[in-house]
């Protein structure tokens, strides 16, 4: 197991390196984001060992579970934000990508005012109708607006999903709304790409992939708690 998920992290990290320079791009402006839902603690402390400086998880109950048994890593919320939680993932992670809604963003704020800190934010686009959550594109305008209101919070970039299962045209269409909408709002981090597309996303301008499964292995099943 150990080799494994060693071998994985230095395999893939080189093959977005690859995929970068072929593409004309710097690959240190891509930030590989390892996501540790349902991927046991043991695992993901391998990945941290071999270079992994980056974690998102999605389930607030299960990160505040796992983060005590790693190594340090910057720890990214990716998953639905429930605004009565606002404060306990404000509290426990570094980056909240998942940001859909002026009303997260303002429980959000109040939270990192609370404590004293600067959260770094992005905003989750829906870029595709598989995607349950996320703000329209043609609604990001005014949500930007009202997150840049939020004096706590630090407005970075967007994030999206692409579409499951899609050809490859489709999944570039549907970056590529999300690097526009990016542009037209501001702001320097596109977080687009997981296992299945992370190459579609790098020729769309991604600074961030998501990476599970393709590093960690498949998820265990069952509740994620
Ligand atoms: C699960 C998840 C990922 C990673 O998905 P893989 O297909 O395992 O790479 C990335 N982003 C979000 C928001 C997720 O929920």
């Amino acid at each position: 197991m150990r080799q494994d998920v060693e071998e994985r992290y230095r395999a893939l990290r080189s093959a977005i390196d690859e995929e970068a320079r072929r593409d004309g791009r710097d690959p240190g402006g891509v930030t590989l984001v390892g996501v540790g839902k349902r991927q046991p603690p043991e695992v993901i402390a391998l990945a941290i060992e071999a270079g992994l400086t980056d974690l998102g998880e999605s389930y607030l109950q299960e990160a505040r579970r796992k983060f005590p048994l790693l190594p340090p890593v910057r720890k990214h919320f990716i998953g639905h934000i429930q605004s009565n939680k606002a404060k306990a993932i404000a509290a426990t992670f570094d980056v909240v990508q998942s940001v859909d809604r002026a009303e997260a963003g303002i429980a959000l704020g109040r939270a990192a005012q609370e404590l004293g800190a600067t959260l770094p934010v992005l905003l989750q686009l829906n870029v595709t109708p598989s995607d349950r959550f996320g703000c329209r594109p043609d609604q990001a305008d005014q949500l930007a607006e009202a997150l840049r209101g939020q004096a706590s919070l630090r407005l970075e970039g967007v994030m999206a999903m692409g579409p499951l299962g899609a050809d490859s045209d489709a999944i570039s269409r549907a970056f590529e709304l999300a690097a526009k909408t990016l542009a037209r709002i501001g702001g320097s981090t596109l977080s687009i790409g997981m296992s299945g597309d992370w190459r579609e996303a790098l020729r769309a301008g991604s600074t961030m992939v998501r990476i599970g499964e393709a590093l960690f292995g498949p998820r265990t099943d069952g509740r994620h708690t």
